[in-house]
Parts: C-alpha cells; sequence; structure tokens
C-alpha cells in the first residue's frame, strides 16, 4: 500500500478517536457513492480497531451503493438516541454544515471531525481535514486508514473503490493521478471486485428510467454559440414515470459529452419550484464558482446548488452568472 499525500497531517485526529467512547459517522445529504464509500469504509476499519461506531445519515441512500457490505445498517431520518450519545462525530465529503441535514444543536457538546476533498469546504469542524487535491474523500479514508495501521478489508476496499469510481466520473478527470491507479491496484488486490461495481453501478437501471431520459433529451437545448447544454426534468415526469431524483443521475453526462460544450446544465424539480441544479464544465470553465454564487457549492469542474420558481426563471438565474465563467 502508498499514501497518496504524505504531508496530511491525520495525527489529531487519530489522537480524538483513541479516546472516543462512541463514534457517529455521518454523510452528507442526497448522498452520492463517494460519501457512503467512505462513511463504509471508515465504519469498517474502525470496527476492526474494536471502536464503537455508528452510520446515520437524514437521507436514504442512493441504489447504487446496494451491494457495498454494511449499507443496511445505515439509518436514517430521526436521529436514533443511541446515535444522539455519541461524542464523536465524522462528516465524510460534506462541504458545509447544512450539507449534513443536522440541526446544528446535535453538534453541541461532540467533537465534529470534517474529511473532505471539496476546495470550497466552509471549515466548519472542531477539526478540519480538507484537501482538495484528493480526487474523492473515499481516497482520503484510503490514507487514514493506513495512518490507523488497520488491514484494508474487502469491505473498505470495495467501498473507496465505489467511491473513487464515481466521483471521478469513472477515472476520467484531471485529478486522476499515476498514484490514484496504484491505489486502485492496492483495493483489487484487497478484494473490490471491478466487475460487481460496474455492474451495480452502472447496468442496473430500471427501465423505466430511459423513458425520463426521454422526455430530458427532449428539453436539450444548446446555447451561447454551442458552448452551454441544457436538460430539465420537471416534477410531473417524475411522478408519471414513478421514478425519483436518484434515477436521474447521470442525465447530465450526457450534456457534457457534446463536441464544443463547455458548461452543461441539469436541473431537476426536486419539488414544487425548487430545482437541483448540477454544473459541469470543461476546463477553464470554472462552474464551482457559478455555483457558489448561486449558493450553492462543489469542485472546479463539477458543482451544484439548488435554485426556487419556475424552469425559466432559474435558467435564467444560471445565465446571468455564466459569462463571468465563459471566458472567450
Ligand atoms: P451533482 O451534480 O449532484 O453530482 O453534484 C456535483 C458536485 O456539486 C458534488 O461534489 C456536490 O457535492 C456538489 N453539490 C451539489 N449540490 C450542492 C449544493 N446544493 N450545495 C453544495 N454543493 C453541492
Ligand atoms: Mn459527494
Ligand atoms: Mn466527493
Amino acid at each position: 500500500m502508498s499514501i497518496l499525500y504524505a504531508d496530511v497531517d491525520w495525527q489529531p485526529l487519530i489522537d480524538v478517536l483513541d479516546q472516543a467512547k462512541q463514534i457517529h459517522i455521518i454523510a452528507h445529504v442526497c448522498p452520492d457513492a463517494d460519501t457512503i464509500g467512505s462513511q463504509l469504509a471508515l465504519y469498517h476499519g474502525l470496527k476492526c480497531m474494536g471502536k464503537k461506531v455508528l452510520m446515520h445519515n437524514r437521507d436514504t441512500s442512493p441504489y447504487l451503493c446496494r451491494y457495498l457490505a454494511a449499507v443496511n445498517d445505515i439509518t436514517y431520518g430521526e436521529i436514533p438516541a443511541i446515535v444522539a450519545a455519541s461524542d464523536v462525530v465524522i462528516a465524510v465529503d460534506a462541504g458545509s454544515l447544512s450539507r449534513l441535514g443536522m440541526e446544528t444543536a446535535y453538534f453541541e457538546g461532540k467533537t465534529l471531525i470534517n474529511i473532505d476533498h471539496h476546495a470550497s469546504n466552509t471549515c466548519y469542524g472542531t477539526m478540519n481535514i480538507v484537501d482538495a487535491r484528493y480526487c474523492a474523500t473515499g481516497a482520503m479514508i484510503y490514507d487514514l486508514l493506513q495512518h490507523l495501521k488497520v488491514d484494508l478489508c474487502a469491505a473498505s476496499a470495495a467501498a473507496i473503490y465505489a467511491a473513487v469510481l464515481t466521483d471521478t466520473a469513472s477515472f476520467r478527470l484531471a485529478n486522476v493521478t499515476a498514484s490514484v491507479h496504484r491505489m486502485v491496484a492496492d483495493l483489487i488486490e484487497a478484494g473490490a471486485d471491478v466487475q460487481k461495481a460496474a455492474q451495480s453501478i452502472y447496468q442496473s437501471h430500471k427501465a423505466a428510467r430511459f423513458e425520463l431520459l426521454k422526455y430530458a433529451l427532449d428539453s436539450l437545448h444548446i446555447g451561447d454559440h454551442g458552448r452551454t447544454s441544457w436538460l430539465s426534468v420537471r416534477r410531473d415526469l417524475y411522478q408519471k414515470t414513478g421514478l425519483s431524483g436518484e434515477d436521474s443521475e447521470g442525465f447530465i453526462d450526457y450534456a457534457r459529452s457534446i463536441e464544443g460544450v463547455d458548461v452543461a446544465v441539469f436541473i431537476r424539480e426536486e419539488d414544487e419550484q425548487v430545482w437541483k441544479v448540477s454544473l459541469r464544465g470543461k476546463p477553464p470553465c470554472n462552474v464551482g464558482y457559478l455555483a457558489e454564487k448561486l449558493g450553492g457549492g462543489g469542485h472546479q469542474y463539477a458543482a451544484g446548488c439548488t435554485l426556487y420558481g419556475t424552469e425559466h426563471a432559474v435558467q435564467e438565474e444560471i445565465k446571468r452568472i455564466l459569462p463571468d465563467i465563459l471566458t472567450p
């Protein structure tokens, strides 16, 4: 095994974990495979060390993570009293406190540890290990487990693999370095099943998803002389197809894959006039900046936010800021 970034100081966190009586690991709202994979990998590692660990999130885990070991041990919704009794909370992959979806009072009197790779992270924790060089929070957990000197078990390896695979858009981003591939080699040797991951994540879509995709592609339009592409799914289309937001995961990739497009925008109506906005940019178009301007966050080339109003109003709001990042 090899450490991805040897200059990260994990010791203060290791000292806290040594003293911790019970640890609550928490993922961000509307969880993706990076936050869930990080949560599970850390859970397995800390369990191996004999720690008392619980996992609880506001929202249910996405369907694509269902093959990962212990995913059904994650509770969600109202905080159970047993979880609330934790003295240490570890947040993984959440750029701000609001992304945890908990009342701030919940964290009072607890040590809150923030492990994340978003450049926009607000450092809301008692302790913040934030490093945007990492391609996924799962890769941070890979380094942490080595510092904790726990063996990488097959369950942790599979969870980290899912995190890294999805957060790098299947190893297609510029932050996929040779060291990332060396880590992946380790994960496979430790028992991560690449085929199982591919099948569960990319080849297990409901047939109805493609009904929804037809509607989404119907909405496709190109703007800014070919430099922007737009997709949207209204709420009634989810109702019509009996699907939910997670079933349109990946739709933005169609918008991004068009030749000459520098910024892709996918908006989906989560609730009446409540739109989840997904943004993807090709270098140097910094959609992270755009998302932050609109009250959200994310990375330079993959970011998001929530906007309110009609479909048209939301698109206009985005268009107002677009010139700032659409440099000639
Ligand atoms: P998505 O388009 O949902 O795949 O999200 C892309 C990136 O943007 C992820 O790194 C998210 O963490 C981030 N992101 C999405 N929505 C929000 C939001 N409302 N607030 C902050 N960050 C977000
Ligand atoms: Mn995430
Ligand atoms: Mn991530």
